[in-house]
C-alpha cells in the first residue's frame, strides 16, 4: 500500500519531466553571475510579478529573512499576524539576522486591515521601537490557508505608502490564492516592495525560494544571500526544475484545492472531529473532539498508513498536493470514516 502523505505540500518529488528539464540545463558559477538557467528563472519570476529583478534562494526562510534584512535597521519593529512564518517557524530569524522585535496583530485567520496597520504603527519617540516594515502572508499557512484580495493588499500597500513603511509578502503559497481569485500575479508588482515565493511547496520542485524586488533590493539582497551562505555554483540544475514548476504546476493547483474541500466536507460529517476550519485553498486544519488526543488520532491515521500533522493541542492539518492523486482521495475519505473512538 502506497504512503499518502498529507504532512505538507513540501513531499513532492520531482516527476520525469521535470528531472529530465533537470538534466538538460545549461549551467554556469551563479556566485560570479554565470549562471544562464538561473537568470532566466529569475527574469521571468520577476516579469510574472511585475518586479524588476529577483535572486534564487535555497529556502523560503532565507528569502523572508534577507527581506527583512534589507528593509529594516536594527531596532526596528515588523507588524505581522501572530500567525505569521515568519514570526513562528524561521527559528526566531527576526531577531537573529536583523536585530529587530515584532508588533503582533490578530486577524481573521491571519489577514488583517489597513486600519489594523494604522493603528499599530509606533509613534516618533525615542521610547518606541520604529515600526518600518509590514509582512503578509498569502496563503496564510496557520489561517488554514486563507487568502488576501488583490483590492485588501492595495488598501494595506497605500496605508504602508502613505506611512513610509516597507511592504513584505511571504508568498511561499502565492499561487495558491492567485488560482482562487483568479487574479493575475502582475498586479502583486505595484503594491509589494519585497515578494518571496516558493518553488517547493505546491509548484512541486524539490527545492528553491525566489525573493523579488527592485533592481537595488536584488543589489543589497545578493550580499545578505551571500552572508547566509545562500551564494550557490552551477546551480541552474535546480533552477531549471523551478522554471518548469512556474510553466506547468500553477494551474493544476486547483485540483489540489478540490481534494482539500473534498476532505474538509468529509471531515465535517465525522463524529470525532469537533471544527473544520474553512477550507479555501490546500489546507485542511481540524480540531478533534475533547478527549481524543492529537497523537492518539495520528497513531490511527497512521495504521491507515496515513500521515499529518499535530497543528496545536488538539488540532490536525492536511496538505493536498501534487502527489496527492485520485485514488488517494478515495483511499483517504474512505479511511477517515473507518476511525472510530
Ligand atoms: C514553507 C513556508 C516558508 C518557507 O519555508 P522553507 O521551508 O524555508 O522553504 C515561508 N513562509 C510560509 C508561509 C511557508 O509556508
Amino acid at each position: 500500500m502506497k504512503l499518502i502523505d498529507l504532512r505538507s505540500d513540501t513531499v513532492t518529488r520531482p516527476g520525469k519531466e521535470m528531472l529530465q528539464a533537470m538534466m538538460d540545463a545549461q549551467v554556469g558559477d551563479d556566485v560570479f553571475d554565470e549562471d544562464p538557467t538561473v537568470k532566466q528563472l529569475e527574469e521571468k519570476a520577476a516579469n510574472l510579478f511585475g518586479m524588476e529583478g529577483g535572486i534564487f534562494c535555497p529556502s523560503g526562510t532565507m528569502t523572508n529573512q534577507i527581506a527583512i534584512r534589507i528593509s529594516t535597521l536594527p531596532q526596528d519593529e515588523v507588524i505581522c499576524d501572530h500567525r505569521a512564518h515568519i514570526y513562528n517557524y524561521e527559528a526566531g530569524g527576526l531577531a537573529y539576522n536583523s536585530l529587530v522585535s515584532v508588533k503582533l496583530l490578530d486577524g481573521d485567520r491571519g489577514r488583517f486591515t489597513a486600519d489594523d496597520v494604522k493603528n499599530n504603527v509606533r509613534p516618533d519617540d525615542i521610547h518606541a521601537p520604529r515600526t518600518s516594515l509590514v509582512s503578509i502572508e498569502n496563503t496564510m499557512n496557520k489561517g488554514g490557508g486563507s487568502y488576501y484580495t488583490i483590492d485588501q493588499i492595495g488598501s494595506i500597500a497605500e496605508t504602508c505608502r502613505e506611512l513610509g513603511l516597507n511592504f513584505h509578502l511571504d508568498g511561499a503559497r502565492v499561487f495558491n490564492a492567485l488560482v482562487e481569485t483568479g487574479e493575475s500575479p502582475e498586479e502583486y508588482g505595484q503594491y509589494f516592495d519585497t515578494i518571496s515565493i516558493c518553488l517547493s511547496k505546491g509548484l512541486g520542485a524539490p527545492i528553491g525560494s525566489l525573493l523579488l524586488g527592485t533592481k537595488e533590493h536584488m543589489k543589497k539582497a545578493k550580499r545578505v544571500r551571500k552572508v547566509l551562505g545562500g551564494g550557490m555554483r552551477q546551480v541552474g540544475y535546480l533552477a531549471a526544475a523551478g522554471i518548469y514548476a512556474l510553466d506547468h504546476h500553477i494551474d493544476r493547483l486547483r485540483e489540489d484545492h478540490q481534494k482539500a474541500r473534498i476532505l474538509g466536507e468529509t471531515l465535517e460529517a465525522l463524529p470525532y472531529v469537533d471544527s473544520v476550519m474553512p477550507v479555501d485553498t490546500n489546507i485542511v486544519i481540524f480540531s478533534l473532539e475533547e478527549g481524543i488526543s492529537t497523537s492518539e488520532y495520528l497513531a490511527e491515521l497512521d495504521k491507515k498508513n496515513i500521515k499529518a500533522v499535530p497543528f496545536g493541542p488538539n488540532e490536525i492539518r492536511f496538505v493536498t498536493h501534487l502527489d496527492f492523486d485520485d485514488d488517494m482521495l478515495s483511499e483517504t475519505v474512505k479511511s477517515l470514516r473507518q476511525i472510530t473512538f
